[in-house]
């Protein structure tokens, strides 16, 4: 229809006529299936033995949901990829933020794939919310890694208690072995919390360190330092050479002065730089010599069965805990007794006890 306004009478401007817009709704979405069909466990184990990515990325979304519909598939699927697993090396990844985790993966990585080898990257990191994007394994931060398609790059589970976000990653490890990925990077920041969780699910522990100035070892936590199997030390390059060679000189005094390690390897200090991949031969020849070195002795397999045991008990102890205090009659509870602790009206111990007491007796009569 003509706009009134291009009557050759009017004085104003002429205006066309607009031009009919989309419907906002797309008419053909209601002819889409809605959902995926689910998965049965067979069906996931099927097309993780198969090396589908999308399948095995399906899977551990499936670990990482707290649906318990979702726990129990997922269990069921850990459960028929065990046999498919294990046939890896796994190695934890620790250093502070800006030591260079992220470019020492990226090249690590590529030196890895270029041997012929598959790799999963996996990050603990309990303090990453998922929804404000986690700052570990992100694939933006493992920029040429995350383009080789024999490179699995995953997130940290996201935000929970770090032993919930830990099982969740050693879970995530067994489905990528079953799906042929035969190298395991689990990535961790190094300030003192996830140090032990990632040492207790990796085969080889690698401290990246910077040269800093004054007192190398400065708030470097000595628990994290006997725990490494290699410190590297990063950014050897430019006018920081002299510096991180001399930090690698202290870092080899300072280990002198601790007990040998439970595999009797002697952790190497060297120096490299990622970001102008210098030195990574040398890096990875020291890791090819300790799983040498561990597999002669027999250090490898007990570390394993060590390590099994370890996550029976923890994965114990982390559903004892869900069971109890997801109990709202208990949870109430728990709080009428903790005023009374508070005001001096019951000890702690007798007030625990009549919290266990009544968790205990509704186990019972369930
Ligand atoms: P992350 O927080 O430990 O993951 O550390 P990043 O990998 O993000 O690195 C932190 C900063 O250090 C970035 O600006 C990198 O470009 C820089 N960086 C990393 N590796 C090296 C290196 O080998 N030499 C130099 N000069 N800079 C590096």
């Amino acid at each position: 229809m003509e706009h009134p306004e291009n009557d050759s009478q009017y004085k104003g401007l002429q205006v066309n006529g607009g031009v009919t817009s989309q419907p906002t709704v797309n008419p053909y979405l209601k002819f889409r299936p809605r959902r995926r069909p689910s998965l049965t466990p067979a069906d996931y184990v099927e097309g993780i033995v198969n090396r589908n990515v999308s399948i095995l990325g399906q899977a551990v979304t499936l670990i990482e949901s707290t649906a318990e519909a979702h726990q129990a598939v997922a269990q069921e699927v850990i459960e028929k990829c065990l046999p498919y697993a294990g046939n890896s090396r796994r190695i934890g990844i620790t250093g502070v933020p800006g030591a260079g985790k992220s470019t020492s993966i990226d090249v690590f990585g590529l030196h890895v794939l270029r041997q012929g080898h598959r790799l999963a990257v996996l990050a603990i990191d309990p303090s990453s919310e998922r929804t404000q994007g986690s700052i570990l394994g992100d694939k933006t931060r493992m920029e040429k890694l995350s383009q080789e398609k024999d490179a699995f790059i995953r997130p940290s589970p996201s935000a929970g208690s770090l032993g919930g976000v830990a099982r969740k990653t050693r879970e995530t490890i067994v489905l990528c072995e079953a799906a042929g990925y035969d190298t395991i990077f689990v990535e961790t920041v190094g300030v003192g919390q996830s140090e032990t969780a990632v040492h207790s699910m990796v085969d080889f522990f690698l401290l990246i360190q910077l040269a800093g100035t004054g007192d190398e070892l400065q708030g470097i936590k000595r628990g994290i330092m006997e725990m490494a199997d290699g410190i590297v030390i990063n950014k050897c390059d430019g006018d920081n050479v002299e510096r991180a060679k001399l930090a690698a000189a202290q870092f080899r005094n300072a280990l002198h002065l601790f007990p040998p390690t439970p595999s009797k390897w002697v952790p190497e200090v060297l120096t490299y730089s990622g970001y102008f991949e210098l030195g990574i031969d040398g890096v990875w020849d020291m890791i090819d010599r300790y799983f040498d070195y561990v597999k002669g002795t027999g250090y490898f397999d007990t570390k394993r069965q060590q390590q099994a045991k370890y996550w029976m008990v923890e994965t114990i102890d982390e559903q004892l805990r869900a069971s109890f205090y997801h109990q709202p009659e208990v949870r109430a509870l728990l709080e009428q007794k903790e005023m009374r602790v508070l005001n001096n009206e019951q000890s702690s111990f007798t007030a625990a006890k009549d919290v266990l007491d009544f968790y205990f007796d509704r186990l019972r009569n369930k």
